[in-house]
């Protein structure tokens, strides 16, 4: 099976991961800005990682036979510094429409501040006006709240329900996604209340339709083959295999290819790595062999 991770932070990760996620079958990801770790005190700091998130990491997974793109926004925990995040929304625009780009994200809701508020607000606006998908991450704590008001405030705003993904759902705001129109995306980690079991349980109850799984790997304990290992237990557990599918492939494909920034035919054929390929003078390889595959005839 091939599968696509609509959520994972792969500057965070090793080239070990990449090559595993290849071998399991991940084809395409999808790497939205996020916080790392520790708050950025500059705004060159900001400059940097959306330039890595369009640059040096689009093609260090291109390196593995994986189709890397992302989601450029400015997320809610450093929306609270909010001198910094002013100059932040400043320079977005000058990301947000490079190559691979397919939303505007992961925005929304952690502490559900008024400075959270606003910038969530202010994105929502921007990918409105510019006809962009966005994602929406949902609070740990309070996650029913911050969902209801993320999709209040999207629907104020005038974003289209279809190009709205709201992620980090679980049982108790699954109901809440759907009945609003938006796509209800999933993060499986290992060890927490939502694992692959209780997913295979979501999609046995409310069937296959704008339900996405991923991964959210990242600099924590977290899975970057969460997606193939829940299909693998899904499958085990009697679920058809063309809804399994839908949700670790076709659904987050048909949300964010509205973008037009997702080269579906390329994701459906056989990836072909060229490893002596460079990104400025730069490599992956440590004097090892380059991988070279024979182009795949038309
Ligand atoms: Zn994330």
């Amino acid at each position: 099976m091939r599968f696509f991770d609509p959520h994972i932070h792969m500057v965070s990760r090793t080239t070990d991961d990449y090559a595993a996620m290849s071998r399991a079958g991940v084809r395409g990801v999808i790497e939205p800005a996020f916080w790392v770790g520790q708050p950025r005190t500059n705004l060159g700091s900001f400059i940097d990682y959306f330039s890595t998130l369009v640059g040096w990491e689009r093609f260090r997974a291109s390196q593995f036979g994986i189709a890397h793109h992302c989601a450029i926004g400015l997320n809610s925990k450093e929306a609270n510094d909010e001198g910094l995040a002013r100059a932040v929304l400043e320079v977005l625009p000058r990301f947000a429409f490079k190559e691979g780009v397919v939303a505007v994200g992961e925005i929304g809701y952690d502490e559900i501040s008024e400075a959270e508020d606003r910038a969530y607000r202010w994105q929502l606006e921007f990918a409105r006006e510019n006809d962009m998908v966005v994602m929406v991450h949902s609070p740990h704590r309070d996650k029913k709240r911050g969902i209801l008001r993320s999709l209040d405030v999207a629907r104020e705003v005038g974003v289209p329900m279809t190009k709205l993904v709201i992620d980090h759902n679980n049982e108790e705001t699954v109901e809440d996604t759907l009945d609003a129109g938006a796509w209800a995306a999933f993060t499986i980690y290992p060890h927490t209340k939502m694992g692959s079991e209780r997913m295979c349980e979501l999609v046995a109850r409310y069937g296959p339709e704008r339900i996405i799984v991923d991964s959210s790997a990242d600099w924590g304990i977290s899975d970057p083959l969460s997606v193939p290992k829940t299909a693998a237990l899904m499958l085990e557990r009697g679920i058809a295999a063309a809804d399994v599918e839908r949700v670790t492939w076709g659904n987050a494909l048909e949300a964010y290819a509205q973008s037009g920034q997702i080269d579906l035919d390329a994701l459906d054929s056989t990836p072909v790595v060229d490893q002596t390929r460079l990104f400025g003078e730069n490599s992956v390889l440590r004097g090892q062999q380059p991988r070279v595959d024979e182009p795949i005839p038309n």
